[in-house]
C-alpha cells in the first residue's frame, strides 16, 4: 500500500506526526508523499523524508495559496534537489476556493512556473484541480490545454473528481488518476475506476482530509489508503493484494521510488 498524497507535514500532525507514520508503517504502508502546499510545509515534507525511511517529499505552492504567498522559483528548486523530493505540486487551478479573476490569472502563472520547475528536474507534477459549484470541470478543461502545450511532462491529477471524458484526456497525456477515500462514499466513481486501466490508477488519502467511509468527519490517516485500494478492487473484481501490487508498482514507476 503506498499513499501518494498525505499531509502528514500539516499541523494537524505536529503533536503526533511520528506516531501516525510509525502506525502506517505498522498497518501494511510500504510508502508515503508527503505534499507540501505552501513554502513552510514543503520544508516541513522535505525535514520528514530526511528523518524516515520510505517516506517521500513533493515541494509545491497550492493554487489557493498563490495569492498569499510568492513563488519564489529558485528557493523551491533548491529543495527539489533534495534525493527524496520525488515530484513537483500540488499545483494547478482552483476556482471553487479562489474567483478574483486576478488571482486566476496568477494560480496559471505560477502553474506555469511549477511545469518549468518539474521539466527543469525531469520530476513528475502533482496537480489539484476543482472547479465551482456552477462550472465544476472548467478549470480542468483549462489545465488539459495548458498541458496539452506543454511537451515532456508527466504526473498524476490527484483526488481526480471530474467524469471519464476528462480522466481520458490526462490517461491520454501520459498522466496517471488519482484517488482518496472519498470514493468510497460519493457516487459516481465506479463507472469511472471500472474503465481505467489499472496501471494507470494512484491510491492517495489527502490526510488530514478526505477520510474514508467508516472514518467520515475523522482525521484520516495514511493506512486508510486500504479502504481506497479496497474500493477500487471490489470496482474492478480483482482481489485486494492484485489492486494492492498494482497500485504499488504504480506509484513506484511514476515517482521512482526506492522502495
Ligand atoms: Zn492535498
Amino acid at each position: 500500500m503506498i499513499d501518494t498524497h498525505s499531509h502528514l507535514n500539516f499541523n494537524a500532525f505536529k503533536k503526533d506526526c511520528a506516531q501516525v507514520i510509525g502506525r502506517s508503517f505498522s498497518n501494511g504502508i510500504k510508502a508515503i508523499i508527503n505534499v507540501g502546499s505552501d513554502l513552510e510545509t514543503s520544508k516541513r515534507a522535505i525535514e520528514l523524508a530526511d528523518e524516515f525511511e520510505n517516506l517521500y517529499a513533493a515541494i509545491g505552492l497550492h493554487p489557493v495559496d498563490t495569492g498569499r504567498e510568492v513563488f519564489d522559483f529558485e528557493i523551491y528548486k533548491k529543495m527539489a534537489g533534495n534525493k527524496k523530493a520525488v515530484a513537483i505540486g500540488e499545483t494547478g487551478l482552483d476556482y471553487f476556493h479562489v474567483s478574483d479573476p486576478k488571482l486566476i490569472v496568477l494560480q496559471k502563472e505560477v502553474f506555469l512556473s511549477h511545469i518549468k520547475l518539474a521539466r527543469e528536474l525531469d520530476l513528475p507534477l502533482i496537480l489539484h484541480c476543482r472547479g465551482n459549484k456552477q462550472e465544476p470541470y472548467k478549470p480542468y478543461y483549462k489545465m488539459l490545454e495548458i498541458l496539452k502545450k506543454e511537451k515532456e511532462i508527466k504526473g498524476v491529477i490527484h483526488c481526480f473528481s471530474a467524469d471519464l471524458e476528462i480522466a481520458k484526456n490526462f490517461l491520454e497525456l501520459g498522466f496517471y488518476i488519482g484517488f482518496t477515500g472519498v470514493i468510497t462514499f460519493a457516487k459516481g466513481f465506479d463507472e469511472i475506476i471500472k474503465e481505467l486501466p489499472s496501471d494507470k490508477i494512484l491510491t492517495e488519502t489527502d490526510c488530514p482530509y478526505l477520510a474514508p467511509a467508516l472514518y467520515r468527519g475523522e482525521r484520516c490517516e495514511s493506512w486508510h489508503v486500504k479502504f481506497v485500494i479496497e474500493k477500487i478492487a471490489q470496482i474492478k473484481n480483482l482481489s485486494f493484494v492484485e489492486t494492492e501490487e498494482q497500485t504499488e508498482k504504480n506509484a513506484i514507476n511514476l515517482f521512482k521510488l526506492k522502495i
